[in-house]
């Protein structure tokens, strides 16, 4: 894993991070404590539940979709927007 997650091991994921990882998450490709630590903070941030849910979906119908769905620059774009939303919260 990347030093950035090793250190919210600890404390705890932010929002940022549990952004970056939606889909791993989705996928449940995460190890097991990575995954209990994001569902915890999905459990207390409204947020990243709504997010997380967004991606579902976009999952979802790109699973019944040709390869091209969902587009790249939108996940990017999307990630982006929330890692700017809540940089601030560092
Ligand atoms: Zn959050």
């Amino acid at each position: 894993m990347n030093d950035h997650l090793s250190s919210w091991i600890q404390s705890g994921p932010i929002c940022c991070n549990v952004a970056g990882l939606a889909s791993e998450y989705l996928d449940d490709c995460l190890p097991m404590l990575t995954k209990v630590r994001v569902g915890f903070h999905l459990a207390s941030c409204a947020d990243c539940r709504t997010y997380m849910k967004q991606m579902a979906l976009v999952c979802e119908a790109a699973a019944g979709l040709p390869k091209q769905y969902p587009s790249p620059i939108n996940r990017l774009r999307l990630r982006q927007h929330f890692a700017c939303c809540h940089s601030s919260s560092l």
